[in-house]
């Protein structure tokens, strides 16, 4: 394809999508092909001479799409939403151009330093503590990983190096310190609630450490107390164990739950005679996005207490996959875990230390160009655009509780709304016939296509989650799935 057909397809291209996004509503928001479905429709085999723009362009519409679930459907209403908008489509088209490795300061100087800029306004917009901005008291900073999972793995490593290297500091360099660590790397514990996202689990599996979560309550609204913590961590410590770091929750993925970081934070305080400093690390992959509003930012204070901070704008703020954006308080942690110096990567700027290398603040070594989206969005739509956005999905949560509350005599609310997400069961004569009366409306509704919900199951109960996050969500497609719930109820309970 040379830059005359590349013109011309690319512009085409643009109207397509543009043509999606402007069908995408009356769309079902389910793919109904079923598993298998693309093998049979393409060759056995890569072709070996190169294809027309045009034949692979008609394989869009004809093999593609269907197999498409439309995340950005305003009646997608399952797990949290995966954000897309015009000015980060853009923000990607720009960077896939200037595609490249980007993992030191000289690959190219704009990507790492944007990065700062950005991630600083962030931190400010949603009124982070000053030690996690780059020019902080602490040395802190943030920077952009490809996902929350990617960002917990980061930063556990980086607690776990710190939490032995403490343990560990008065002992001379030798045999006997080496046995000594490979002795506590085989006792330590990383901590999450039992609301804590898979990824808390893997991390720790993947680090080869312990993982206990510590249990959670309705009556506390499966919120993770102080209380809570210091009990499983003193249990811990009496069993040998060593408890090095812990994931908080803002908007925990079952039912939004914010666990109590203010009482945490005292739980673990660090106290002068111990080495055993907990990493505490708050995950607020989803619900992070509330902290533009200035009404949930009282819930930052804590956090200055704490490690490490993560949300992903790709989910609530309007900014296209993949982008999760993290903050530690002190970038040495990262770079003291992570850092590696092979001769190749070295240079004149990074060896006299005069800039920011992103490569030694995460796993992988290259790294994309991700905050041109993130800027494009934050400049398209400034910080009150996204406000509205915000409050649009929380009031619509809202408005569907009200309407829960509304028909007593066939539905309760499960969890009330939070940031957007709503979580409700069918009236039943006891616990087995709840779950299975809402298990069988839930069934029902995605059975249509026409709506996509997910569920989850807490404490034994199982719940329906509804999140209505993703930007084209309006209240007439609230009232048509609160319909959908009463005329459904009522064949369940009728056919029963
Ligand atoms: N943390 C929370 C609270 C989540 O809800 C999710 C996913 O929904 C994740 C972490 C994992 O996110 P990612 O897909 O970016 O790894």
């Amino acid at each position: 394809m040379n830059s005359q057909e590349f013109r011309e397809a690319a512009k085409a291209a643009i109207d397509d999508i543009t043509k999606y996004y402007d069908n995408v509503g009356s769309q079902k928001v389910l793919s109904d092909v079923t598993p298998g479905y693309l093998r049979p429709l393409l060759p056995p085999s890569a072709p070996i001479k190169g294809e027309s723009w045009e034949a692979i362009h008609a394989d869009i519409e004809s093999k593609i799409l269907p197999g498409i679930t439309h995340w950005a459907s305003p009646r997608f209403m399952a797990f949290f939403p995966c954000s897309s908008s015009f000015p980060a489509a853009l923000g990607e088209m720009y960077s896939n151009t200037f595609s490249g490795a980007h993992f030191n300061w000289i690959c190219s100087p704009v990507v790492t330093e944007l990065e700062t800029i950005v991630m600083d306004w962030l931190a400010q917009a949603f009124g982070l503590p000053e030690c996690y901005l780059s020019g902080g008291s602490t040395h802190g900073g943030g920077v952009i990983h490809g996902s929350a999972s990617e960002a917990i793995l980061t930063v556990m490593c980086a607690a776990r190096d710190k939490y032995l290297a403490a343990v560990t500091k008065d002992l001379p360099d030798g045999e006997e310190k080496e046995e000594t660590l490979w002795t506590y790397r085989s006792k330590l514990v990383a901590l999450g609630s039992a609301g804590s996202h898979s990824s808390t689990k893997k991390a720790a599996q993947v680090l080869g450490v312990r993982f206990a979560a510590i249990p959670v309550t309705e009556e506390e609204g499966f919120s993770l107390t102080g209380a809570a913590v210091s009990k499983t961590v003193a249990d811990l410590r009496s069993r040998g164990l060593h408890p090095f770091y812990l994931t908080a929750t803002m908007g925990t993925t079952d039912v939004c739950a914010v666990d109590d970081f203010a009482d945490i934070a005292e739980a673990l305080a660090p106290t002068a005679n111990t080495d055993q400093d907990i990493w505490v690390h708050v995950d607020a992959a989803y619900a992070g996005s509330a902290l533009l509003l200035e009404e949930n930012q009282t819930l930052t204070p804590p956090m200055a207490h704490f490690h490490s901070f993560n949300f992903n704008p790709h989910k609530w703020l309007l900014t296209t996959f993949d982008c999760s954006a993290v903050w530690v308080r002190r970038r040495a942690w990262l770079i003291e875990s992570l850092s590696i110096k092979p001769p190749y990567l070295r240079n004149q700027y990074s060896d006299n230390e005069l800039v920011t290398d992103y490569r030694d603040w995460q796993i992988p070594l290259g790294r994309r160009f991700r905050s041109l989206k993130l800027w494009f969005v934050l400049r398209s739509y400034g910080i009150e655009g996204l406000q509205n956005h915000i409050r649009n999905g929380i009031a619509l949560g809202e408005s569907l509780q009200a309407k829960i509350e509304s028909r007593p005599d066939l539905f309760t609310v499960f969890t009330p709304a939070r940031f957007g997400l709503v979580t409700l069961r069918v009236k039943g004569t006891d616990e087995a016939d709840i779950n299975a009366r809402t298990e069988a409306l839930y069934e029902s509704i995605n059975g249509t296509g026409e709506f996509y919900l997910t569920s989850t199951v807490v404490n034994g109960k199982f719940a329906i989650r509804v999140c209505t996050g993703v930007e084209r969500v309006r209240e007439e497609h609230v009232q048509q799935l609160f319909d959908e719930f009463v005329a459904r109820t009522k064949i369940n309970v009728n056919s029963k």
